[in-house]
């Protein structure tokens, strides 16, 4: 529920900095600023112009920090409301004081989000654009961070505002058949209507193609590393990680589940899964650690098949090669070092339909700055966003509603069905749509988005 009252929050990580910043928002800010802040030269706070000034405590009065205020009044905010800004020394005993001195003075603490959600009710922006908002912050590494900050700029919200306005159009000319069923309007165009519902279908369909590249690109490309037990996967990711993080040892089995490590490789954030060793004669133990191998097989984006080149290769190992194929994975010929007892002809049949063959060490590291930019270059190529594309799993359950009720309505007109059906499928669908940038009755998906936010945005 929206309170109208005004929260504070330091907007900076906790912790010692350079500079904090506590931020307030809501009809108090003013009121704030005059009973808690001193202009160095006197005065008020003029809007969007920083000041040098004390910030004083609530108990005595006394001065706190030496800080700058800068004061933001409503509409023209990040929230919508008077925002008020204080830049102090970055101490975690300065910022407490300064938030007791904004509660002493009508603030209460913000909770999670609650600015951004703020600014969400304020319509300062849309869902979509709050949920960059979380991407932004969250981003890892600098695709992550310029994919949301075209969610930001809107380009999502753009597309999905004119696959509305289509839909709005078409709907139009639907409800005046069905007010007006006599002959003082022209025979409608089933033919047209059934063409603009096929164009809204593929623009849901593109901004849904890019859904499993954005979700990569946010979570980390899944890389598994299958093979034999002993084959050196788990050393070949630690060489990767660049420490001893798995464990490795020379008894076979040992990496007992799977285990999940994330580094980030030529721009690409990987998830890198280390999986047991596929074999067949197993215990129950580790049959039931083969099987999560399996899932995590299936599961990963990419694959990485490890052999042990300085053994003859074997039938599981052309098992595993057989459930690869060149656009999702590649193969590491390791332990180079030892010798290589894979011939010629059977390198050839690895590498078949294009699928890399890289020979590495994990022992020396021959071949490991190689591997680690071939998987880095796959990783980038699994990110690839289009410009206008959702990223989250609400946005493909509500596109997917509108696309199929559009599919109904689209059916409906080819069979000359009742126009009133019709107009009901057009409107649920738009009212999906609607749902994806503004859910603002809905306070249990704004509860539960705004719950992923830190304290302070
Ligand atoms: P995993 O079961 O496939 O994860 O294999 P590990 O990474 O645990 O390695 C099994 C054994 O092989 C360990 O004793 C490693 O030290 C050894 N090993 C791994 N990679 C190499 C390598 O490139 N060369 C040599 N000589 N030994 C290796």
């Amino acid at each position: 529920m929206y309170r109208a009252d005004t929260i504070v929050a330091c907007a900076t990580p906790p912790g010692r900095g350079g500079v904090a910043v506590v931020r307030c928002s809501g009809p108090e800010s003013r009121a704030i600023a005059a009973d808690t802040f001193r202009a160095a030269g006197g005065g008020d706070l003029e809007p969007r112009m920083m000041t040098l000034g004390i910030v004083r405590s609530a108990r005595d009065g006394s001065p706190v920090d030496q800080a700058l205020a800068v004061f933001f009044p409503g509409p023209n905010s990040y929230t919508g409301e008077d925002v008020l800004e204080f830049h102090t020394h970055g101490s975690p005993a300065v910022v407490e004081q300064v938030i007791a001195a904004a509660i002493a003075a009508g603030a209460r603490a913000a909770e999670r989000g609650e600015f951004t959600r703020r600014a969400v009710l304020n319509g300062k922006l849309d869902l979509v654009q709050a949920e960059a908002v979380l991407d932004l912050v969250d981003a890892r590494l600098p695709a992550g961070a310029q994919a949301a900050w075209r969610h930001l700029q809107g380009a999502l919200s753009v597309e999905l505002s004119g696959i509305r306005a289509s839909l709005v159009g078409l709907l139009a000319g639907l409800e005046a058949d069905v007010d007006f069923t006599d002959d003082d309007l022209p025979e409608p165009d089933d033919e047209q209507r059934i063409a603009v519902l096929g164009d809204v279908r593929g623009r849901i369909d593109a901004l849904c193609s890019g859904y499993a590249a954005a979700r990569r690109q946010r979570e980390g490309v899944r890389v598994a590393f299958v093979g034999r037990p002993n084959a050196g996967k788990s050393s070949l990711v630690n060489r990767l990680l660049g420490s001893e993080r798995m464990i490795v040892s020379p008894e076979a089995g040992t990496t007992r589940d799977v285990v999940e490590e994330s580094v980030d490789l030529e721009g690409a954030g990987i998830v890198l899964v280390d999986t047991a060793g596929v074999r067949r004669d197993t215990g129950l133990a580790e049959g039931i650690a083969v099987e999560r191998a399996r899932a995590a097989f299936d599961e990963a984006d990419l694959r990485v098949l490890v052999l042990d080149a300085s053994r003859p290769l074997v039938a599981e190992d052309w098992e595993l090669r057989g459930q690869m194929s060149a656009d999702n994975g590649l193969v590491v010929l390791n332990k180079c070092d030892l010798g290589v007892a894979v011939a010629e002809t059977e390198r050839e049949r690895l590498a078949s339909a294009g699928m890399p063959v890289l020979v590495a060490s994990a022992a020396t590291g021959e071949g490991c700055a190689e591997l680690g930019l071939t998987l880095g270059a796959l990783a980038q190529r699994e990110c690839e966003v289009p410009p206008a594309s959702i990223s989250r799993l609400r946005h493909r359950s509500a596109l997917e509603a509108a696309r199929g009720m559009l599919q109904q309505a689209e059916e409906l007109l080819r069979r000359r069905g009742p126009a009133e059906l019709v107009v009901l499928e057009v409107r649920a669908a738009i009212d999906a749509l609607a749902a994806i940038t503004h859910p603002l009755g809905d306070e249990e998906v704004l509860d539960r988005i705004f719950a992923e936010f830190c304290l302070g945005k």
